[in-house]
Order: C-alpha cells, then sequence, then structure tokens
C-alpha cells in the first residue's frame, strides 16, 4: 500500500507577519547552541520554542557527554567506537566531524559557564560508559548533566536577549514550514499563546530555517521523552518534502519504571547504572531470566537485554517483568542513586523494600531530517540539528552520550555555513505561497490510539504481520480524518486546529512513514529488532532506507548502500564489539 502524506495541516490564515534573517526552532542543545552562534554574525535571529526554554530532552539527560578530552583519548578511538555502536550503517565522514569538533565545543560550553564535575586535580572527571573504549564522557551534577547544561546556555541567552539582533518567543509552536515556488524554504507558519504584538498564527519569514524540534518519543504510548517531544520538525519537513532517512532505528531503553497500564506519556528512567551495581531483572514469578540469554546476563547489551524483557513479558503473559535491587541496601541506594530514588518513591515505589516494576519505552531516534556535513537537508533553505536530524553520526543505534555532542558540534557547523551563505548573498529573500493540495487535521482524541497502535506493532520488537496491523489502524485514523474534511476550503469537519490537534496529526505522519520504513528492513539491525528477521543482513540492508514525499502526497522510499570506507573503518576498529547503548 503506498503510503500518502497531506502537504499541510489545517490551521487558520496567519493572522500577522515577522521576519528575521534566521529562524532557529526549538530551545534544547541544538537550537540554543545554533541561536546564541548565529546572533554573533547575523543581524536578526529569532528564536521559537513550542512551552518554555527549557523543556525538551536536553534538560532530562542524565549520564554525560562524550568527546575525547583526556590525552591519552583520541578523536580516532571515539570514532571507532561510534562505528561498532552504529552497526555499519554510520556516515564516517559526519561522525569523523563529530568526534574531532567535539572537545572543542565542550571546551565552549565550559567557556559558557557549564559546570561539569570535576576530579580532584580540577580537571574534568570523565567516566565511561557502554560502548566506549575510554574515559570520555563529561558528566555534571552526578546524573544532571542535560540540566546544567541547559541552565548555561539558557543564561548565556539570558545575556544577551535584550540585543536587537535576537528575539525569543516562547510559546510558539512550528505548524509548517513556507516555501517559495521552488520549493525554498523560507520561513514557517506558526502558532504563538502570546502576550504582546502576536498571538495566535502568524508567518514568520526568514532567508534560512534551522529546526532543532528535538524528538519523536511521544509517538509511543510511553517514552522516557518529555511531552514536547512529538515529531513535528520530522513531520513538518516530510509534509514539505524533505528527505527522512533511517526513521526505523530507535532506541528503546530496556529498564523504564511501569505505572500502570493507563499510564503514557513521559516515563521515569531507571538508568542503567542500578544493574550495574548489581540489580537484576526477574519475571513477575520472581524468576531471573537474562543468564539464560547473553553471557553478560543482566549487563547485556541493551537492546538485547530490551528483547529479552519483551520475551518474558509474552511468555508470562504480563506487561512488565520486576528489576530487584533490594539487595543492594538502603543506604547504598539512597546515597548512589538520590534522584531514581527519590523519584521511585514520589511516585509509590521503594527499590529499598520492592522490586520495580519495569518495562522498555522508547528512548531516542537515530534517524530523522537527513543532513549534510553542514547540516543542509534535501531543501534549499532548511537545515536540521539535534535529535530531529539525521547526519548519519548514528547509523543504526546512538553511542552513549553521543547525541548532546551531536547537537552542538552540528547546530555550530550549522551557524557557520549560515553566516557564509548570508555574507556572500545566498538564499536571498523570496516569497512564501500556499502550498497546493488538501490539509488535514487529526482530533486529538486519536493521540492514544495512535500510541497504542505504535506500541503494539513498532516498538522495540516488530514483525510483519504487527507492522502490518500498525499500518492499517494508522491508515484507518487517516482515512477518517479525509472523511472529515469538509468543503472547498479543506477545513477539517469538527476538528479545531491547536496545540492538541497539530500534534496528533504530527504524530500519525511521523507513525506511520517509520512504519512503512519499518517494513521494508527486512532484517534486525541496531534499533530496528525484527522477530521474523533476527538476523543481521548486509547483502541487502547495509545502507540507509531514505523516504521522500512527492508534490503529489504519496512517499517514495530509495535504498542507498552505505559507502566501503565504512566498511573499512568498522574492520580497523578489530576487538571492538557493540556493547550497551546510551544513557
Ligand atoms: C531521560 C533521557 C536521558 C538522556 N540521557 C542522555 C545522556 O546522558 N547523554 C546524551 O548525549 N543524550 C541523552 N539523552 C538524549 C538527549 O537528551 C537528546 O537527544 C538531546 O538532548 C536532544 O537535543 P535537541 O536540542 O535536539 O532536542 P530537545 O532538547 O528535545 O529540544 C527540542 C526543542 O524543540 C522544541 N519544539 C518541539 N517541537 C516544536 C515545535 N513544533 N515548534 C517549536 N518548538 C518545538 C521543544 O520545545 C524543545 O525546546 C537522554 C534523553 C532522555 C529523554
Amino acid at each position: 500500500m503506498t503510503l500518502t502524506i497531506p502537504s499541510r495541516l489545517a490551521a487558520p490564515e496567519p493572522g500577522w507577519t515577522i521576519s528575521a534573517d534566521v529562524i532557529v526552532a526549538g530551545s534544547g542543545i541544538a537550537g540554543l547552541t545554533a541561536a546564541l552562534r548565529l546572533r554573533q554574525r547575523v543581524d536578526r535571529v529569532l528564536l521559537v520554542t513550542k512551552t518554555v526554554l527549557s523543556e525538551g530532552s536536553t534538560e532530562w539527560a542524565q549520564g554525560g557527554i562524550a568527546a575525547a578530552l583526556d590525552p591519552a583519548d583520541s578523536p580516532e578511538e571515539h570514532l571507532r567506537d561510534t562505528l561498532v555502536a552504529g552497526v555499519g550503517v554510520c556516515d564516517v565522514a559526519a561522525v569523523r566531524a563529530l568526534v574531532s569538533e567535539g572537545p572543542a565545543r565542550v571546551r565552549e560550553l565550559v567557556s559558557l559557564g557549564t559546570e561539569f564535575d570535576r576530579g580532584p586535580d580540577g580537571e574534568i572527571s570523565l567516566t565511561r560508559e557502554g560502548g566506549h573504549h575510554r574515559d570520555r564522557i563529561a558528566h555534571a551534577g552526578g546524573d544532571a548533566t542535560g540540566r546544567e547544561i541547559s541552565r548555561a546556555l539558557i543564561a548565556a541567552l539570558h545575556a544577551v536577549q535584550d540585543d536587537p539582533g535576537i528575539e525569543v518567543l516562547e510559546h510558539a509552536l512550528v505548524v509548517d514550514l513556507l516555501q517559495d515556488a521552488d520549493q525554498r524554504v523560507c520561513g514557517v507558519t506558526l502558532h504563538v499563546i502570546g502576550e504582546g504584538q502576536v498571538d495566535g498564527v502568524g508567518a514568520a519569514q526568514a532567508r534560512a530555517v534551522v529546526l532543532a524540534t528535538g524528538g519523536l518519543g511521544q509517538v509511543w504510548s510511553s517514552t522516557t521523552n518529555p511531552s514536547v517531544a512529538t515529531g513535528d520538525g520530522v513531520a513538518a519537513a516530510l509534509r514539505a518534502g524533505a528527505v527522512v532517512t533511517d526513521l526505523e532505528f530507535v532506541q528503546f531503553h530496556p529498564t523504564v519504571l511501569w505505572l500502570g497500564e493507563g499510564a503514557s506519556g513521559q516515563q521515569p528512567l531507571i538508568s542503567e547504572a542500578v544493574r550495574g551495581e548489581g540489580a537484576v531483572l526477574v519475571d513477575t514469578a520472581g524468576v531471573r531470566f537474562m543468564q539464560d540469554v547473553h553471557p553478560m546476563a543482566d549487563l547485556a547489551p541493551r537492546d538485547v537485554v530490551a528483547r529479552a524483557i519483551v520475551a518474558r513479558m509474552a511468555l508470562t503473559g504480563s506487561d512488565h517483568v520486576l528489576l530487584d535491587a533490594r539487595h543492594l541496601g538502603r543506604e547504598f541506594l539512597e546515597r548512589r542513586f538520590p534522584s531514581i530514588v527519590a523519584r521511585c518513591r514520589e511516585l509509590g515505589f521503594d527499590p529499598a523494600t520492592e522490586p520495580l516494576p519495569v518495562a522498555p519505552a522508547q528512548h531516542y531516534a537515530s534517524g530523522g531530517v537527513e543532513t549534510d556535513l553542514l547540516g543542509r537537508s534535501s531543501l534549499e533553505g532548511l537545515y536540521a540539528c539535534g535529535e530531529v536530524s539525521c547526519t548519519g553520526v548514528h547509523g543504526a543505534n546512538r553511542l552513549a552520550s553521543n547525541s548532546l555532542l551531536e547537537g552542538i558540534v552540528f547546530a555550530s557547523r550549522i551557524a557557520d555555513d549560515i553566516t557564509d551563505r548570508l555574507a556572500a548573498g545566498d538564499l536571498p529573500p523570496t516569497t512564501a505561497r500556499l502550498r497546493e493540495g488538501p490539509p488535514t487535521l487529526i482530533d486529538s482524541t486519536a493521540r492514544t490510539a495512535i500510541q497504542r497502535a505504535m506500541t503494539a506493532g513498532a516498538g522495540a520488537v516488530r514483525s510483519a504481520g504487527s507492522l502490518a496491523s500498525t499500518v492499517a489502524a494508522l491508515a484507518a485514523i487517516a482515512a477518517a480524518a479525509d472523511a472529515d474534511v469538509a468543503g472547498g476550503d479543506g477545513s477539517p469537519g469538527g476538528v479545531t486546529p491547536g496545540p492538541q490537534s497539530w500534534e496528533t496529526s504530527n504524530l500519525l505522519h511521523v507513525g506511520q512513514l517509520l512504519t512503512a520504513v519499518a517494513l521494508q528492513r527486512e532484517e534486525t539491525r541496531g534499533g530496528h529488532v525484527r522477530s521474523d528477521f533476527p538476523d543481521r543482513d548486509d547483502a541487502r540492508f547495509r545502507g540507509h532506507i531514505r523516504a521522500r514525499r512527492t508534490p503529489d502526497g504519496p512517499v517514495g522510499t530509495t535504498y542507498t548502500p552505505v559507502e566501503s570506507a565504512a566498511e573499512d573503518l568498522l574492520a580497523a576498529a578489530h576487538g571492538s564489539t557493540p556493547q550497551e547503548g546510551p544513557r
């Protein structure tokens, strides 16, 4: 069945217009970095963000940020570890940019005021995480790295907020991208809950747009991602005709606190470190099961643990397993994992006295809006960085703590490229025109059905049958919406345009594309696990599935094999084995 995606979301006509040289959408590590760097070099930067500046996955990042800062370490070693984690489909040039520029970018974060944890010698403390063969993870506040980075970046922004070169709009949701007659992206339609001069839907025009809208975890019923992670950037870029790549590669974290059948949205992460300290997984009958699955038992690679948990839940007919940390003792747990213990207790669980119910939940999107090494998407004028993008850095599986790093490295590259192009007179102002085709809008009441369908059929473990059921369920939701579209103006009958219905529409479009490409990839690789194709199939699938909406609506996909350089480098990484995934 051909997947058809509409060209735009139904929204009121823009009631106001603003303009800037560059619009940055999103205020996580990627968006803030891009905006701060651009502000120093171009005249007018507009930073828009869906809720408040601090809301996003960056704020929640725990473990840290990876970079070869230790003199004993090297970017080349970081590169090799990243390639191994990516299971043969990383873009080597992108990884090289990440690892070679990463240390300088992390030092810039320090200059900006980020306070990383330091050792007695005053140097930044570096720790090791799964998949890294060196200590190269800088962290802050113990397990609160993202909060500290976000604090420092927002403080830097506040320090310049009176500067006429930058305007910040909070509670400003990007609905769709604006394009000129040649498909060049030249702005966004924006819904602002404003107090001042702009309110409601407007048009923000610019010579370039940087998408930094983060992840898409809310596509599933449960995720570690915050509520803003509804895949808006991927969906808007897809509708506009940008190439979206590797969307099937999604990381599911094995141990996320299970809060009951009805629980949905962002769920608390129970760090791998708890198992690292000796906690064990048992099924609901109290039986350990990981020893039979992998030589490393409970510390097996993350995707292996997630898969084993799914299998055990099926075997026992339960929707969760248990993580038993009682033998570690109250005093140790409170000292070693203060945030996790506090959060569990807030929610009525005490790891010191009872096993914690856990189940896998969505954690990270490795794919997204395809970009080149400069952060340029396939659409002129559109850039993407951070989790919304697919730079090729992560391949099929992100290496621990590489995502914060990717955000700063590629946001900086984008700022440099836009600066150069604007200075050279490239990307001149242009006129947006209404995109052809009827708009669509999905009622927010469909949100739960979308999330359930994705969780049931396109979760941690997939098969042709499960994916086909999800495809059918999502198609039925889309068809019902199409039937609702009323009259010549294309306004959706009975559905009120607004943040809820726009987000729900985005969840549907991302879910539809993801299931379509997951069906095509008939193998298991990294974050894409097929029970009916349990092995990796390099002959057919060592490459990327790239999707693009054609102007009439059908989405076409192409398969691009990886270049042989990746293979050579992977071979050079002998002795390395894919280990645990990221925090
Ligand atoms: C619990 C948890 C722990 C993690 N731990 C680590 C770790 O230790 N190390 C690591 O490297 N990575 C970690 N990650 C992943 C990492 O945090 C994210 O990949 C990274 O922060 C993404 O940054 P970003 O700037 O792309 O997006 P985000 O930080 O998610 O920011 C996206 C921004 O876009 C805005 N936005 C979204 N939609 C719209 C719209 N339509 N209009 C306007 N604005 C919009 C959001 O409001 C937000 O401001 C973790 C993630 C989670 C959830």
